[in-house]
């Protein structure tokens, strides 16, 4: 295996890739449904990896240092026959995680599952549903989340965590709900800063709620040691038991750390969440390249890595192209 390190010294070793660009909700800060509506233009099928295609780029990150694969999209639960991308995937010995917004998981959860996925986390930004439906803008409801949860729960895909992205003005009320209601059956909720990601959701950072201000709403707060370099959210112990961790990527970044890459659904390699450009590896895939040929392709990028946006952005106010969430993965 080669310990591949980027310009400012760090390995790669988390894979998200994006299976899909689509999705069953319009959550307001991702993929509002004034942009996203009918007429957006979706990637085509014939444009989107294949599973073989993405097994096979699997297979190359992980020879080049790739511990653990997130599922994430777009909605990841509506590509057609996923447990069948899973079982390919399982075969690779990395741990496969999927990050979805859980309406899906009732039907989806036990194939998935014994197709090998390891674990589930589940995106739920409100208990109130009325809070929820202005959130999410598609019908779903928290009640289909939760049954989602208990769902991956039933069938072992744990530890979950929950993702909550705090936005001011809008869901800072339903923190503590949320705390209570999943710290006690050993479910951690991830609260994160709401990030300037993509360019189509008005991002503005008056509506951040700042991992501080999240800290003295929770109140008092033990920092749990991390496990490993590059853990995404700082975690803490609650008093009551059970945990909690934030994603402070905008007031407290975290780019130093950062060790992971992402795959767009059409095999676009970014190496960072902001990034305005990826590295088109569906081409040299389609065009019949080697697997060498690949790696040179993808080590050259890794190690000419750069990237860190979110501390740049502490720093001043960088005004970029950025792509989307939906369609890079979170
Ligand atoms: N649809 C799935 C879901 O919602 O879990 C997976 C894709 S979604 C893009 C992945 C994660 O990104 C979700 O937890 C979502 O809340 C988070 N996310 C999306 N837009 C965000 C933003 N502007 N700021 C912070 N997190 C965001
Ligand atoms: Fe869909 Fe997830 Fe984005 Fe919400 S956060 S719109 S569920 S991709
Ligand atoms: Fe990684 Fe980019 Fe996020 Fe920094 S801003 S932590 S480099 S993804």
């Amino acid at each position: 295996m080669v310990e591949l390190r980027d310009a400012r010294n760090r390995p790669l070793r988390d894979l998200r890739i994006s299976v899909t660009d689509r999705c069953n909700m319009r959550c307001r800060y991702c993929m509002p449904r004034e942009v996203f509506g009918t007429n957006f233009p979706y990637l085509s099928r014939a444009d989107v990896l294949t599973f073989e295609e993405i097994d096979r780029l699997v297979g190359l990150f992980r020879s080049l240092g790739v511990e653990k694969i997130r599922l994430s999209g777009g909605e990841p639960l509506l590509r057609k026959d996923l447990h069948e991308l899973i079982s390919m995937l399982a075969l690779h010995g990395l741990e496969l995680a999927m990050t979805t917004n859980g309406v899906l998981l009732p039907r989806y959860a036990p194939a998935l599952s014994a197709a090998g996925l390891d674990r589930v986390t589940v995106s739920l930004d409100a208990i109130d549903e009325a809070t929820f439906a202005a959130i999410t803008d598609s019908g779903h409801t928290v009640a289909a989340v939760l049954a989602g949860i208990e769902a991956a729960e039933s069938v072992g895909l744990g530890p979950i965590k929950i993702n909550t992205v705090v936005k001011r003005g809008v869901n800072e009320s339903e923190l503590l709900d949320l705390v209570e209601r999943f710290s006690s059956r050993d479910i951690a909720t991830r609260f994160i800063e709401y990030m300037d990601v993509g360019t189509t959701n008005g991002w503005d950072l008056q509506d951040v709620v700042t991992a501080q201000e999240i800290r003295e709403l929770l109140g008092s707060l033990e920092p749990v040691p991390p496990t490993h370099q590059g853990e995404v959210a700082k975690r803490y112990q609650l008093p009551q038991g059970g945990e909690v961790g934030l994603i402070t990527s905008v007031t407290e970044p975290f780019c130093g750390d950062c060790n992971r890459a992402r795959l767009s659904a059409d095999g676009h390699l970014y190496t960072c969440l902001f990034a305005s450009q990826g590295l088109d590896l569906l081409t040299p895939l389609r065009n019949g390249s080697t697997d060498e040929e690949l790696l040179e392709l993808i080590k050259s990028c890794w190690l000419n890595r750069e990237d860190r946006y979110s501390e740049l952005r502490a720093e001043s106010s960088p005004s970029i192209s950025r792509v989307e969430m939906s369609y890079i993965g979170g």
